[in-house]
This record gives structure tokens, C-alpha cells and sequence, in this order.
């Protein structure tokens, strides 16, 4: 597999939280980095810090110490406004719960993103349609997520982050609420985000089976990282001659 360029860096990160008199120290001391065009997979146990590590890298929650630069900008040194705009111009984010809007139809869920951004509306709709036909939901576009199983709302909300085609997608356990079958192709989509956006996906997961996807496989334990290696690209049967093409 070739060198990639780094989309995200991030060093010495530590975070604390504070219950009561006592401080828990999450992160420590971690470095991170995660390339263009690549599924870089963190795993470890339950409270191993693997949201908070997430949520430090997109901007969402401030690390106590160190540095995190994305798309050459050093995040947490940007104002708060132009902190927001980072994430809505270079960041996607999916989560275990959908975060779906419960009153709108799937196309709209994309659309309104597209609309924060300032997209203009006639753009938008077909930037929507044609995520929602990526994720191969073109014939679901006008339903609402109650009427969508849970592997479609997740579908929605792939497509919701992929419309902006970010260079930067974050999933936190995607798949955790979702069966085998969905699950793969949740992680699919997640891949061909990399492959065929350059994205720098950064996913989230204690689920075993999704390693066979990524490109390289972070390891963490108690806040520390403790193993980082690169792994093999999906194995889809009959295509392990040429593993690097998958999904290309
Ligand atoms: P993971 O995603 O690996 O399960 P988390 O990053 O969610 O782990 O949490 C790591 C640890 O930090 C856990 O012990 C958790 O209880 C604690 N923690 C997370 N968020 C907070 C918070 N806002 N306040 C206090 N403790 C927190
Ligand atoms: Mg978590």
C-alpha cells in the first residue's frame, strides 16, 4: 500500500474528567495520525477512551493538553466560530444513535447539511439525491426515519456525511445498533469514503468483524495506545490477488 498524506495529527493529547473531588485522567498522552484515503480503525474495551480520543480529533471536546492539526489547521487554536466552520467544511460524522431528524424525510435530512453549508437550494437537492443513490437509497428518499429500519437510518446518515464529501469522517461504533449483514455495509460505504473520496475515515468500533476493513488497526487500552499496525484491505474472496484495489 502506498504512503499516504496525513489529513489529521495529533500529539501529546491528554484529557481529564473531574467526578466529584477525584480526576480521571481518559487520554494520556496520545498521538494520532490518520492518512487520506485511508480506514483507520480504533478499537479497545468499553471506557478505554475511544469517543473522547474521537471527540478530541473533530473539534467537538477540548483536550486538557496537546495538539491537534487537521487539513493543516491546528483546531483548538481557532476561534470558536471558525472552529464550527472547520467541522462543517471538513468534518462528517457518524454515530451509533443516527442522530436522525425524526420529522424529516430522508432527503432532507442530507439537504439541510448541504443548506448550513450554503449550498444553494437547486445543488443541494441534487447533491442529496445523489448521496442517497450512493448509499442505495434512491427509492426510500421521501421517507421518514420511522419508517426506515435501523440499517437505512444509518444509510441516511452516511449519506448525510458523505454529501459534503469531507476529508475528515468520523464514525463512533456505526454499526454497534445494526446486524452482521447491515453492518458490512455500513463499513463498505465507509471504505469506498476513502477510497474513492481520499477521506480520512477515522471509525470507532469494538466490533471485531469490521477489522478486516481497515487499513490500519489502532489499539486502545486505559487512554494509551498500545498497538498500531497496518492491516490487510477487505477480503473479499476472490479478489485477494490485488487486496489494495478493493473498493477503488
Ligand atoms: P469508550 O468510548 O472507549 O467506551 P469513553 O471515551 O466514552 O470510552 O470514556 C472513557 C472514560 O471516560 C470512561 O471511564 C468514562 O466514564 C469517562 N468519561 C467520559 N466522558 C465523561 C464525562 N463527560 N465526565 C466524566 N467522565 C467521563
Ligand atoms: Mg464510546
Amino acid at each position: 500500500m502506498s504512503a499516504s498524506l496525513t489529513a489529521l495529527r495529533a500529539h501529546g493529547l491528554v484529557k481529564r474528567f473531574k467526578t466529584g473531588r477525584t480526576h480521571i485522567e481518559v487520554l494520556k498522552r496520545v498521538d494520532f495520525d490518520a492518512g487520506h484515503g485511508e480506514v483507520t480503525m480504533v478499537m479497545g474495551p468499553s471506557g478505554s477512551g475511544k469517543s473522547t480520543l474521537v471527540a478530541s480529533l473533530s473539534g467537538l471536546l477540548k483536550p486538557d493538553e496537546g495538539q491537534v492539526t487537521g487539513m493543516g489547521q491546528e483546531i483548538w487554536k481557532l476561534r470558536t466560530g471558525k472552529l464550527d466552520r472547520f467541522r462543517l467544511d471538513h468534518c462528517g460524522f457518524i454515530f451509533q444513535g443516527f442522530n436522525l431528524f425524526s420529522a424529516l424525510t430522508a432527503l432532507q435530512q442530507v439537504e439541510i447539511i448541504l443548506k448550513y453549508q450554503g449550498v444553494p437550494r437547486r445543488e443541494r437537492r441534487e447533491r442529496a439525491a445523489n448521496a442517497l443513490m450512493e448509499v442505495g437509497l434512491e427509492t426510500k428518499m421521501g421517507q421518514r426515519p420511522s419508517e426506515l429500519s435501523g440499517g437505512e437510518k444509518q444509510r441516511v446518515a452516511i449519506a448525510r456525511a458523505l454529501a459534503k464529501t469531507p476529508q475528515l469522517l468520523f464514525a463512533d461504533e456505526p454499526t454497534s445498533a445494526l446486524d452482521g449483514e447491515n453492518g458490512q455495509v455500513v463499513i463498505k460505504l465507509l471504505q469506498r469514503a476513502a477510497k474513492q473520496h481520499g477521506a480520512a475515515v477515522i471509525c470507532v468500533t469494538h466490533d471485531v468483524r469490521l477489522e478486516a476493513y481497515a487499513d490500519r488497526v489502532i489499539h486502545l487500552e486505559d487512554g494509551r495506545i498500545t498497538e498500531d499496525r497496518r492491516a490487510g484491505v477487505a477480503p473479499e474472496p476472490k479478489s485477494q490477488a490485488k487486496p489494495e484495489l478493493v473498493g477503488a
